[in-house]
């Protein structure tokens, strides 16, 4: 029977999210914790009872990464004060003094990980009750436990190295504890089946490690464990080769986000290792076609026998929402498209049951059903939008008209904006009766002028204060938008949203992604009221704020039967018409936001520029339309341009505005190396932390830009929006910001 890799562990209603809120606000006990944890992780077996095995392990309080890190005993200093639950928070969410590890995103997903510390002068002590208790819990179920672990070379690889160490040094050190932790384990059962995940592997060669793949996992194997190592998010071909000739049981394959991995079947075949197909997607919510997948096992099976193939997902379902069961609104054809973690166990099931003994009276209802559903998506006349698909026919504009160093001449006379103007990202902080006023007006407990009013009201006062505290560029403030992406998806064609479709992001923090099901269009304005208000409370310019393409699309659930390249062009289109309607309505700065464009860069160098070329024509093919004296601004949430800087310059928005506040200038370095004309904000503080800066601070930040970058290029921004930060914060920060900015512009 087949196996998954793994299984969401927020809960059907998010349950482990509220657990852990009420722990961390000691409402409930570690006792209470444990106990609704463990409740979690039985209901989540059950929904794997057919399997041979069930996951264990994949389950955690915060993350695995974290976990393995808590097992191994790789603590940093600064947390070694602490014990326990207190010790492993603090390490994922800061303790009194004692910073938080840094987290970062799990490969392309938009999960992130707490970041290991590494040494390789640390001693480990490891601690294995984690996954001591989930085995026995399991066993105690009645169920067979495969145990999900990081395997160590994605381990080491996603780690920090946090002094002067060697990689080399640190995998050894790593490599002693992490084979203590496996001998720890033996004695849970006398055969125990492990799945090593390593989706480092999936990046291609790494000369740091690839020489040792292959003895590791043997020492690994004569441990006497029955031993998978699995890749998923591409394909893994040069590892595989090497596993293929090592003493491991099984291998793993993701064989729709690497399709590539067909290549290696012959030398799996030939190494007589049983294969464990990823062919049930792990990442998106489609409903499987089956037939497609028959035809792709057939393939699978032309080359290794039958026997020796285990159906898989692609990855661990984390990355999909919970089930189908708590979705009451959507529409009830689209609701049958698709399939999410509980709904995917079953297809596994009936996958496996037509592969392995083909159509029979057990199957063939559910078969058809599938077939029905699938027939129905194909052909449905939602879907396709004739006039989305006219406009994409004809040669898209993807140039401004006028080149940057005019146009910027053109701009500074319309604008005439200071030396150093200083500006915001966007959003203001969102208070309480902000999201009830938004809440109350969805669910209909108040009218339409009752909630406009309430905005209105907002967006006076951050005007109001903006002007009063001296800023140049204002914005409105965001108070209508509960979320970047889900806003201009609400309002855009080919989009439905779920009740409770709720994905893990990181810790309790959950996110809800709108799911593209059809072409993409804008039916009519989406901003201009907002910002028109705004703009007519002030003489000074206020920007408009919107969106990118291909944020919404890395942040969207995104239909499958287009490429995603045609998918972010239509939302392109959508986002060109806003600024069209936003110039033509008298807004001179429109900004495009676009956090997550680094974010869908593809873990293999051969795929980067197929991807650069789509993603950078889409945010063109949006601001081309902009007339020379409108500047367009952009904004990045990171601070690592160095792989990427000619592509951001090629982006030609007249203004990027960044998150280098935590990073240092040395990243912004690059910006010099290359002659980055664009006019550039650096955000000159962090604000991720509630930490006022101080005017000092500011101004020593801003004199260290300096030697970085021209005056004239530069603006004086926070390094993202504020939405998060509440307005005791915001007021001193932002002041502080002016007049640390106004200070330099008296005396440089
Ligand atoms: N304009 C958005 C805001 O300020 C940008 C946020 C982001 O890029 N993460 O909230
Ligand atoms: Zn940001």
């Amino acid at each position: 029977m087949g196996i998954i890799v793994g299984f969401p562990r927020i809960g059907e209603h998010r349950e482990l999210k509220k657990s852990l809120e009420s722990f961390w606000s000691n409402k409930i006990s570690e006792k209470d914790l444990e106990q609704s944890a463990k409740e979690l992780r039985s209901k989540h077996w059950s929904y794997q009872k057919n399997f041979e095995y069930v996951s264990v392990n994949d389950f955690s309080l915060y993350d695995n990464m974290l976990d393995l890190a808590y097992m191994l005993g790789a603590i940093p200093q600064r947390f070694r004060k602490f014990e326990g639950l207190e010790l492993y928070f603090g390490m994922a969410r800061g303790i009194k003094d004692s910073v938080a590890c840094e987290m970062t995103k799990w490969f392309n997903t938009n999960y992130h990980y707490v970041v290991p510390e590494l040494s390789a002068k640390d001693n480990y002590n490891i601690n294995i009750t984690k996954i001591q208790n989930e085995y026995k819990e399991a066993k105690s179920l009645g169920y067979r436990p495969k145990i999900n672990l990081i395997g160590l070379f994605t381990f080491v690889s996603l780690s920090k190295i946090v002094d002067d160490s060697s990689f080399e040094n640190v995998f050894e050190n790593v490599k002693n504890a992490y084979f203590k932790l496996l001998d720890n384990l033996k004695s849970l059962d006398s055969s125990i089946l492990i799945q090593f995940e390593e989706p480092i592997f999936a990046r291609g060669e790494d000369k740091r490690f690839y020489s040792k793949i292959k003895d590791v996992y043997n020492q690994i194997a004569k441990k006497g464990f029955k031993t998978i190592v699995t890749t998923y998010f591409e394909h893994s071909t040069e590892a595989t080769e090497i596993l293929s000739q090592s003493d491991i049981d099984g291998i793993g394959l993701d064989f729709l986000y690497g399709d590539k991995n067909l290549t290696s079947l012959e030398t799996i075949a030939k190494s007589g290792k049983t294969l464990y197909a990823g062919v049930i997607d792990g990442r998106n919510i489609w409903i499987a076609d089956i037939d497609a997948k028959l035809e792709l096992l057939q393939k699978i099976s032309s080359k290794i026998p039958k026997d020796k193939i285990i159906l898989s997902s692609s990855c661990s379902l984390l990355h999909t929402p919970f089930s189908k069961d708590s979705e009451t609104k959507m529409n009830a054809q689209a609701l049958s498209w698709l399939s999410f973690a509980k709904e995917k166990i079953q297809e596994l099931e009936l996958l496996e049951s037509l592969f392995k003994n083909g159509i029979n009276p057990s199957n063939e209802e559910k078969y058809k059903q599938n077939k029905a559903i699938n027939d129905d998506r194909k052909k449905s006349s939602k879907i396709g939008d004739v006039n989305v698909q006219e406009k994409l026919k004809k040669p898209l504009k993807t140039n401004r008209e006028v080149a940057f160093k005019e146009r910027i001449k053109l701009q500074h006379k319309e604008l005439n904006y200071p030396l150093l103007p200083t500006t915001t990202i966007g959003s203001f902080p969102q208070t309480p009766e902000l999201r009830a006023l938004r809440q109350n007006f969805k669910k209909e407990q108040i009218s339409i002028e009752e909630y406009e009013k309430g905005i209105k009201h907002y967006i006076n006062e951050c005007v109001a204060f903006q002007e009063e505290i001296g800023l140049d560029v204002l914005v409105h403030g965001e108070p209508e938008r509960n979320d970047m992406v889900e806003y201009f998806g609400e309002q855009l064609k080919g989009f439905v949203f779920s009740e409770n479709g709720w994905v893990q992001s990181y810790g309790s923090r959950c996110v809800k992604p709108p799911i593209i099901y059809a072409d993409v269009s804008r039916p009519s304005p989406m901003t201009i009221k907002w910002a028109t208000y705004a703009q007519s409370l002030t003489k000074k310019i206020v920007k408009g704020m919107l969106t990118g393409p291909v944020t919404i699309l890395n942040w969207s659930f995104v239909r499958d039967d287009i490429p995603r390249s045609e998918v972010c062009k239509q939302i392109a289109l959508g986002i060109a018409d806003e600024i069209d309607d936003l110039q033509n309505a008298n807004i001179k700065i429109i900004q495009v936001d676009e956090a997550a464009f680094k974010e869908g860069y593809p873990l293999r160098k051969e795929n980067i520029k197929t991807y650069e070329k789509w993603a950078l024509e889409c945010f063109k093919i949006s601001t081309s339309i902009a007339k020379p004296q409108t500047q367009i601004h952009t904004h990045m949430c990171y601070s690592e341009f160095n792989d990427i800087i000619k592509t951001i310059e090629d982006l030609d928005a007249d203004v990027i505005s960044i998150e280098t506040a935590r990073s240092g200038n040395e990243l912004l370095k690059i910006f010099a190396q290359v002659g980055y004309s664009h006019e550039v904000g650096p955000g000159v503080y962090d604000i991720h932390s509630p930490r006022i800066p101080t005017q000092e601070e500011i101004i020593h930040q801003i004199k260290l830009l300096l030697e970085v970058l021209p005056k004239e290029q530069l603006w004086i921004n926070p390094d993202c929006g504020l939405k998060t930060r509440k307005w005791e914060e915001v007021k001193p920060s932002l002041k502080n910001l002016v007049l640390a900015t106004k200070h330099i512009r008296e005396n440089a």
